[in-house]
């Protein structure tokens, strides 16, 4: 497989608004890659900076340092027709589609839109689009309704419908599901599902939810203030997590099956997430963990690949 998405060193620095001095910075040298066909997912508590770091790899925010190469191209320097079509190429789905859709329009017209914007001729679109929203489980009957008379689910259908319509090859996914109720949720993700299977799709999938993410991705990166912590194949990360962080995070997971309820305890993760305005020196986790020695507090622990293809950023792991 290789790779569709390449993202190095990502930064991205907030001011905050009153205030000539303090930043947040919600994505702080991140890299990672996606390939071709693959899902890979994004864990963390919310203000972890998720939804920040999607928004930088798609650039609908610009970096304040960093890469990311989609195809190989550098994407701070597309420009016109270039940028164009990576806009065609690489989409994203928001958690809230009641934000998301413009709730003046029509669902004809929010899904004409992307069409007329990108100046792609259809014959009868009224056609087209029922075509379309067959494929989401939706009708005809739906063409001249407005978001507010559709329910939470046939909305986020009409949301991701909007961003494959024009045959994208990547999709951010952010928390397209943590809106909806339980039963639907599991429709819709397996409506992704599907989709990457007939269109090769790649998918960054955004979640607070563990289980989730495995559910949907290949692999899982874990992400703390601003960070991501931990990398590898997604029955590793959830078989053999490396990172305390992450092991808190799987423990909240509830578990199915008796038998391995005693082995996996619930752990609560004590304290709140710290801020991202003051992060703390050395390991950003270290108020948090159990296991913060000195070394902990001061030296930003290096990525480790502790087993092939599993990286891990924690001291626990490093020699020397
Ligand atoms: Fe805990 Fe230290 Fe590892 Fe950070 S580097 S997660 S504080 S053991
Ligand atoms: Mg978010």
């Amino acid at each position: 497989m290789s790779e569709l998405v390449v993202v190095r060193d990502l930064k991205k620095y907030f001011k905050v608004r009153g205030s000539f001095s303090k930043t947040v910075k919600a994505v702080d040298g991140v890299s990672f890659e996606i390939r071709e066909g693959e899902t890979l997912g994004l864990v963390g508590e919310s203000g972890c900076g998720k939804s920040t770091l999607g928004r930088v790899v798609i650039r609908l925010l610009e970096p304040t340092g960093g890469k990311v190469f989609f195809k190989g191209q550098d994407v701070a320097a597309l420009k016109g027709e270039k940028l164009k079509q990576f806009r065609r190429q690489a989409q994203i789905v928001f958690q809230d589609p009641n934000t998301s859709l413009n709730p003046r329009m029509t669902i004809l017209e929010i899904l004409s839109e992307p069409l007329y914007e990108h100046n792609i001729p259809v014959d009868d679109p009224e056609d087209f689009i029922t075509k379309q929203l067959e494929s989401v489980g939706l009708g005809r009957e739906h063409l001249y309704r407005y978001p507010h008379e559709l329910s939470g689910g046939q909305k986020q259908r009409v949301a991701i419908l909007r961003a494959l319509l024009l045959n994208p090859s990547f999709v951010v996914l952010d928390e397209p599901t943590s809106s909806l109720d339980v039963s639907v949720q599991a429709q819709i993700l397996n409506m992704l599902k599907d989709f990457q299977a007939q269109r090769k799709l790649s998918y960054l999938f955004i979640s607070h939810d563990i289980g989730v993410v495995k559910y949907m991705s290949q692999r899982i990166a874990v992400m703390y203030l601003g960070k991501i912590v931990e990398l590898g194949p997604s029955d590793a990360v959830f078989e053999n997590p490396l990172h305390p962080y992450t092991k808190f995070l799987l423990s909240a997971v509830p578990v199915p099956d008796p038998k391995y309820a005693r082995a996996r305890k619930r752990l609560a993760i004590p304290g709140e997430p710290p801020s991202p305005i003051n992060v703390p020196p050395g390991c950003r986790f270290h108020p948090r963990c159990p296991y913060a020695t000195e070394k902990c507090r001061t030296g930003e622990p290096p990525v480790v690949e502790a087993e092939p293809g599993h990286f891990v950023a924690c001291w626990l792991y490093s020699k020397g």
